[in-house]
């Protein structure tokens, strides 16, 4: 069975990017589908959602500057199905020197190759940092389709264009012709306000065949699991996120064919 990659990048901060690719990835692995979330944040958000305590030395830092192996990195996880390369502060700094190196867009595909090749996993969704630098790019560089998270709030579709603009040119520059846009997320859905329903409408129109018909409410208990070390289907698996995550990672199994 062959391994799909998926980056969820968008160059805006706090869009839901983060929650997203832990619960998503939460979900697919209780669906017993083999799971590895690479945290490329320099922030390590998702390292600490899924409760793995943050580690000097313990990222992509080393593998991206030919130091050691992707696979050395791949950490197990409290979840049956479910394995993190974590983050730390030290990729921050890979933002700049990834630009000194040769080939530096292809820099995290070359890193993540053996373990794409291994078969190992059936997914791997990367989580990338608020801004379309050098590691949002080598994520989109390695993955196959891109998935991006939108807020349902004004103003959600701009940046839009800015990050579909940068999938064409990876794609004309052959750096990753076969990248595709895999799915749109509408996160922080508010079923109160009008211009939630509105924002989502309009994506819609845009974009018919790529929005996702689950949309993520706006719910605190999303935004508490976290500081819990939880994903959240060990801090509320009954919740109405829990429920949309599971509604999510259903339509993605469907969309791509995930247990084929
Ligand atoms: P990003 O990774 O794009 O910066 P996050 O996933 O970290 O975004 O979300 C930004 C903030 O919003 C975080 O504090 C997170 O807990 C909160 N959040 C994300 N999704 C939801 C949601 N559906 N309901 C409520 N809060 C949310
Ligand atoms: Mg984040």
């Amino acid at each position: 069975m062959s391994t799909l990659v998926f980056s969820i990048a968008n160059q805006k901060g706090g869009v839901g990017k983060t929650t997203t690719a832990v619960n998503l990835a939460a979900a697919l692995a209780e669906k017993k589908i083999e799971t590895l979330l690479v945290d490329l944040d320099p922030q390590a958000n998702a390292t600490s959602a899924i409760g793995i305590e943050k580690q000097e030395g313990r990222s992509l830092y080393g593998p991206l500057h030919d130091n050691g192996t992707a696979e050395e990195m791949i950490t197990a996880t409290s979840y049956p199905h479910l394995s993190l390369i974590p983050s730390e502060e030290d990729l921050a700094a890979a933002e700049i020197e990834l630009a000194q190196t040769e080939n530096y867009l292809m820099k995290l595909r070359g890193v993540l190759s053996s373990v794409r090749e291994s078969g190992r996993f059936r997914v791997i969704l990367i989580d990338c940092p608020p801004a379309l630098g050098m590691l949002s790019m080598n994520s989109l560089a390695a993955a196959d389709y891109l998935l991006i998270t939108l807020q349902c709030e004004y103003l959600a579709l701009e940046g839009l264009g800015q990050i579909l603009r940068n999938v064409e040119r990876l794609k004309t520059a052959n750096i990753n012709s076969a990248l595709e846009l895999g799915g749109v997320v509408m996160t922080m859905f508010d079923i109160r306000t009008r211009l939630s329903r509105q924002v989502v409408d309009e994506v819609k129109n845009h974009l018919p065949d790529k929005i996702f018909s689950t949309v993520i409410p706006r719910t605190v208990r999303l935004s508490e699991a976290p500081s819990f070390g939880q994903t959240i289907f060990a801090y509320d698996p009954l919740s109405p996120g829990a429920t949309a995550y599971r509604n999510l990672a259903k339509e993605l199994i469907e969309r791509f064919k995930l247990h084929a």
